[in-house]
């Protein structure tokens, strides 16, 4: 029998520059259970770095995790990026960080990067800006992605900057996008008269949190016999 999974699968730690640094790993899964989520994924600015000690908190407290990053194609469009193994997801990233330019991140300007283990203790810095674009395109994106095995679709799709909507005005076909992250949520109805595209897909809606406070309630759920990252990825690659 299927079940409601309350889901949050775009959501960044202390890693990601503009993430702050309260976004700790034990915070980000304590704030999940708190609120009531089954399953999360980690999606800093194109890295992975920090879900290994998320998997392992997560697990602890019965939650469903899914490695993730959120990749910044190289229009500047935010696509988020989700795997079933870290194993997909770190290969993933390897192969992300060779199409980017490796310039030093200025802590001052840009944020921190921080990576931490499972008791929240810092074992890295990451020297590089993370948030700069990749030389990955919006239209070449899914097609990568499923070679590792993972799911993405167009983050913030809705939002003034970095998104799909924003850079290209429009939800081109050719990207083969079956799903999309919208934002406000309550002006779906609004953007899909203008994008009529969207009733013939998948939104997601995600807390995108870069802070503890912005953590919201659970919204949105799946519905799925079990929770686990094989059933997220095969019910968003299957949806609508
Ligand atoms: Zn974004
Ligand atoms: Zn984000």
């Amino acid at each position: 029998m299927k079940k409601k999974f309350y889901y949050n699968l775009h959501m960044h730690s202390c890693l990601s520059p503009c993430g702050e640094v309260e976004m700790t790993p034990n915070n980000i899964v304590n704030m999940s259970k708190l609120l009531g989520f089954d399953i999360i994924a980690l999606t800093d600015h194109n890295t992975v770095l920090n879900c290994p000690a998320v998997a392992k908190l997560a697990a602890q407290a019965g939650l469903c995790f899914l490695p993730g990053m959120e990749l910044s194609t190289s229009e500047e469009i935010h696509v988020v990026c989700l795997f079933a193994s870290y194993d997909d997801a770190y290969r993933f990233f390897e192969y992300v960080r060779s199409t980017q330019m490796q310039i030093p991140n200025k802590e001052d300007i840009y944020g921190e990067q921080i990576i931490m283990d499972e008791n929240d203790i810092q074992t890295w810095r990451v020297d590089g800006i993370l948030w700069i674009a990749t030389g990955i395109g919006v239209f070449d994106v899914k097609k990568l992605v499923e070679q590792y095995n993972g799911v993405c679709f167009p983050a913030h799709i809705d939002r003034k900057s970095n998104s799909l909507l924003s850079s290209l005005g429009d939800i081109p076909p050719e990207c083969g996008f079956n799903a999309a992250e919208v934002y406000e949520t309550a002006k779906i109805g609004e953007l899909s008269k203008k994008h009529p595209i969207l009733n013939d897909m998948f939104i997601l809606s995600n807390s995108d949190a870069h802070s503890l406070e912005k953590m919201r309630e659970p919204e949105s759920f799946f519905e799925l016999e079990q929770a686990t990252p094989e059933a997220v990825l095969n019910f968003l690659r299957t949806s609508p």
